[in-house]
């Protein structure tokens, strides 16, 4: 466990899978914690509970990130419910796979609008909020270095952006002492990439450790590098991939 206690938390999709999984590691580690979600309110209310069942105060937020109008207001509408932000996680993303000629204006244009376009929305709109000595912690992706099959250049695109978006506004926000980091996993057990079917029978063999990582596993670095503990680590991109990318 980390302490962050008096710390407060957005974690932009945060209804299931990663975004769930961090947002309530945050809250079980001290943090109050206001989530972003696109549609599903159920999930949305049950990681509030479960924020709340830490003793932490918890606050599901309706903002499609590709909106940049409902993401503003929705970061607006979270730091004044907190009192500020302490941590900013960009969760939010989504994966779909083409190869070059197969690949839709509209997939790629889906991809870049949430990927991207809103972890540097979301971080401007943010910043105004954001006490010194915060945290901006990017979701990015193993695929932002690593492509081992074909059909993944769009999202891995997305992914060296937002990598790129870390270690510049690691420089950009040092003054602040606002560390920014991209944390990069490999494949995760989520609704997005579920760790049983076929696209799973491909992958497993693929990472050294012979299985997916949990959404605990990626929490649990998350909440590391918003701890105190982290003081000296910004600008990295760490692969937490069980030796996926090796
Ligand atoms: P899931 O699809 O399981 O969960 C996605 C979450 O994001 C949900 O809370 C969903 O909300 C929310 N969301 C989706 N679209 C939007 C949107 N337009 N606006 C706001 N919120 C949205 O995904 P994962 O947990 O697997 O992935 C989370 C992040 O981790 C992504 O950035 C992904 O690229 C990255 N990642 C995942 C890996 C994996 O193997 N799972 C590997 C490497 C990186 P709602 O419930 O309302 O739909």
């Amino acid at each position: 466990m980390t302490n962050l206690s008096n710390k407060t938390a957005l974690v932009t999709g945060g209804s299931r899978g990663i975004g769930a999984g961090i947002a309530i590691r945050l809250a079980a580690d001290g943090a109050d914690v206001a989530i972003t979600y696109a549609g599903n309110q159920a999930a949305a209310e049950a990681t509030v509970a479960a924020i709340e069942a830490h003793g932490r105060k918890g606050l599901a937020i309706k903002a499609d990130g590709a909106d940049t109008t409902a993401l503003r207001a929705g970061v607006d509408a979270a730091a004044a419910a907190l009192g500020g932000i302490d941590i900013l996680v960009h969760n939010a993303g989504t994966a779909e796979f083409g190869t070059i000629g197969a690949t839709s204006e509209a997939s790629y244009r889906k991809m870049m609008d949430l990927n991207v376009d809103a972890v540097f929305h979301g971080t401007t709109a943010a910043l105004p909020h954001m006490r010194d000595g915060g945290r901006i912690l990017i979701i990015g992706s193993v695929n932002a270095h690593t492509l081992p099959f074909p059909g993944v250049a769009t999202y891995g695109a997305t992914k060296a952006a937002v990598a790129a978006f870390a270690k510049g506004w690691a420089r950009d926000l040092a003054g602040r002492r606002i560390l920014v980091n991209a944390i990069q996993p490999g494949p995760v057990d989520t609704d997005l990439n579920p760790a049983s079917g076929p696209f799973a029978q491909v992958m497993t063999p693929m990472i050294a450790l012979g299985r997916y990582g949990t959404v605990a596993e990626v929490a649990a670095l998350t909440a590391f590098l918003a701890s105190d503990e982290a003081s000296f680590i910004t600008g990295a991109c760490i692969d937490i991939d069980g030796g996926f990318s090796l």
